[in-house]
Order: structure tokens, then C-alpha cells, then sequence
């Protein structure tokens, strides 16, 4: 008899006793409460884990269920049974995770990224899915693994985050049959909203304030803009964490096809941040181009260069493809 995706992970999560549970560096709300989830149900099943992020625990995300599991990775490596990447594109943005993982016997790759090249032993890739967290939730839904409500919190806050509060194209009837699920199981949907949405630090939108005054629109404000310097940065004492969501306020206006957003590194790289309103337009081709990936709606890419260097070829290519837009 052939199993199916779910039933060959569902017997490895069974059978095996230590497992390392990582995700990408600058970790997103679906990245650490998909990794939680999997986490807690793996140890309801009696399983040894290590959770680990590159980046830790964000301060924001701190009050997801158990959140004081997962931790930065160790400098002594470590063996494990099964070493598992949750939400992560390609396998070198597990950052330092990555060589913290001595050896594992089996590699499962779990992912909703479109440009997931399929790296691992045993891989479940669903680029329709709108959150890694929703494939967990089907997996441990087929599988029959232990949900309990701190699982169901950190699988709500991961697919309500990557959604867009329920609101991106790939959102469908089961994201939110998942939803009221997980609901039943007694969360609080006003207090965890608020927890998520309504909890930001205030210098937040001191950076907001800096962004807008480099906003810059092009190609009849279908193209939208702005840039970070390490100087600005420094100056208001931001936290990677603190940009998350920021660019969602150019893609917001009336006309805009796609928003970028740029940032500048201390390693001598921009980082790309790229988000569009149309498949038409794959933001995800041309963060690739860049050497990055993610998805046709939301994708990006850390490039070599200064901050105008990379602003200037980034926007000349997304410009080239919306102008091709017009005439096409
Ligand atoms: P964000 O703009 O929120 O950082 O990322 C948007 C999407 O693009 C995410 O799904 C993320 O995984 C992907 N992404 C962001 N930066 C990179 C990158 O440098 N390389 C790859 N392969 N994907 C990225
Ligand atoms: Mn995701």
C-alpha cells in the first residue's frame, strides 16, 4: 500500500524520538506559530524537541502559547532523529538553525512557497496553501496528532498573520473552516486580534513617519516605494521585527500595483521586500532574478549593493514589467 504525504510524515513523527523543529531567519507570525504548534504536538506525543529560530522568540510574538520553547539555535550542534523546516523557502534562510543541526536521519520539508525547490528527504510543498499553519493544521487534523487550545492559538495567529487577517487571495472557505475550528477549541479571537494587531511598540510608527517621507511613486502610481537606511534606523532604535507589515501601507492605496519596500543591511546588502496586487505581475519572478523567492503576491531578496544602487535596479526591472503591463 502507497501512503499519502500526510500518512509518511504522520508514521515519522510516530516512530522517531528526537526532533529539531526550525524555521526562516526574520521570522514571521507563521513561522514561529507554525513551528509552536508542531512543537506542542509533538510533545503531547511524548516526542523530544528542540525548537529553534535563528532570530529567537520576537518580543511581538512573546505571548503565543509556550513561545518561551522556542529559542535561538546553540553554537554546539546537536543530533536529532528528524530535523523539520517549517515555512521556509530555501534551506540556507534557516540561517544559523541550519549547522546547529549535527545530523538528523530523515529531513521533512514543510512549506506553502512556490519557489520551494523541494530540498529534503520528505517534502510537502503546497504553494495554494495561505500558511505553512494551515498544512499543519491538515496534518494534525489526517494524522490524528494532539490539538489542544495553546496548539489551536499558535496555528490562529499564524494563518491570521500570513492571511492578512483573512483577507489575501489564497484565503479560502477551508482557511476559514480551519479558523472556526480552532475557534471551538476556546481561544479568544478579540483578545489574540489585539494581541497580534493592536500591541505595536510606538517608535513602530515613528518608523512609518520616516518611511513615508522617502515614498516615492512611479509608472502613474502603480509602482510605490520606500527605503530604510541603517542611519534612520539607528536613530530610532527599530527592530527587524518592527517592519513587518509596513509596506501593506503602499500596496493599500488606490492605483498601486506593487509596493516595495527597501532596507538597508549591516553586511552590505539591501533587503528586498516586494508585494503586488495581480498574478499578472509575479513579484516573486523577480525577487528570483534578485537571487530571492517567495510568492507571486508577496516575495523578496537580499541584494548586494548601496541602498540607491539596489533601489535603482529593483525599480527598474518591477518598472519594466508593470509598463509591459500597459502595452501587453
Ligand atoms: P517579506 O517581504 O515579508 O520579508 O517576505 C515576503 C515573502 O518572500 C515571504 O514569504 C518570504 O519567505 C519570502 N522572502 C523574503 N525574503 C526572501 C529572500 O531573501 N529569499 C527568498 N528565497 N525568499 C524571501
Ligand atoms: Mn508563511
Amino acid at each position: 500500500m502507497t501512503l499519502s504525504k500526510f500518512q509518511e510524515i504522520g508514521r515519522i513523527l510516530r516512530e522517531q524520538r528526537r526532533f529539531a523543529i526550525l524555521g526562516h531567519v526574520r521570522p514571521d507570525g507563521d513561522a514561529l506559530g507554525s513551528q509552536l504548534a508542531l512543537a506542542l504536538s509533538l510533545e503531547a506525543l511524548g516526542k523530544e524537541i528542540r525548537v529553534w529560530n535563528e532570530d529567537g522568540m520576537l518580543d511581538k510574538y512573546s505571548f503565543l502559547p509556550r513561545a518561551g520553547l522556542l529559542t535561538k539555535p546553540p553554537s554546539n550542534a546537536e543530533d536529532f532523529d528528524v530535523a523539520i523546516a517549517l515555512d521556509t523557502a530555501i534551506q540556507n534562510r534557516l540561517g544559523t538553525a541550519l549547522p546547529a543541526v549535527r545530523s538528523a536521519k530523515i529531513w521533512i520539508n514543510i512549506d506553502h512557497h512556490m519557489s520551494n525547490p523541494g530540498y529534503g528527504d520528505v517534502v510537502y510543498v503546497d504553494s495554494s496553501a495561505p500558511a505553512t499553519a494551515e498544512i499543519i493544521f491538515r496534518l494534525i487534523k489526517s494524522e490524528n496528532l494532539p490539538l489542544n487550545r495553546d496548539i489551536a492559538e499558535n496555528l490562529y495567529a499564524a494563518i491570521s498573520t500570513d492571511t492578512g487577517s483573512f483577507q489575501y487571495p489564497k484565503t479560502s472557505a477551508h482557511t476559514f473552516e480551519i479558523a472556526a475550528e480552532l475557534i471551538r477549541t476556546g481561544l479568544d479571537v478579540g483578545r489574540l486580534s489585539q494581541l497580534l494587531y493592536e500591541n505595536y511598540p510606538r517608535r513602530r510608527l515613528e518608523l512609518l513617519r520616516e518611511l513615508l517621507r522617502t515614498m516615492r511613486f512611479q509608472q502613474s502610481g502603480r509602482v510605490a516605494s520606500f527605503g530604510l537606511t541603517l542611519e534612520t534606523a539607528a536613530e530610532l532604535g527599530v527592530l527587524p521585527e518592527d517592519n513587518e507589515g509596513l509596506i501593506d501601507h503602499l500596496r493599500a492605496v488606490h492605483g498601486v500595483i506593487v509596493a516595495v519596500f527597501f532596507e538597508e543591511l549591516s553586511d552590505g546588502k539591501v533587503r528586498v521586500s516586494m508585494r503586488s496586487k495581480t498574478e499578472v505581475v509575479d513579484v516573486c519572478a523577480i525577487c528570483q532574478k534578485f537571487g530571492g523567492g517567495g510568492h507571486a503576491l508577496a516575495a523578496g531578496a537580499r541584494v548586494r549593493g548601496t541602498l540607491a544602487e539596489v533601489e535603482e535596479r529593483v525599480l527598474k526591472e518591477v518598472c519594466d514589467k508593470v509598463q509591459a503591463l500597459a502595452v501587453g
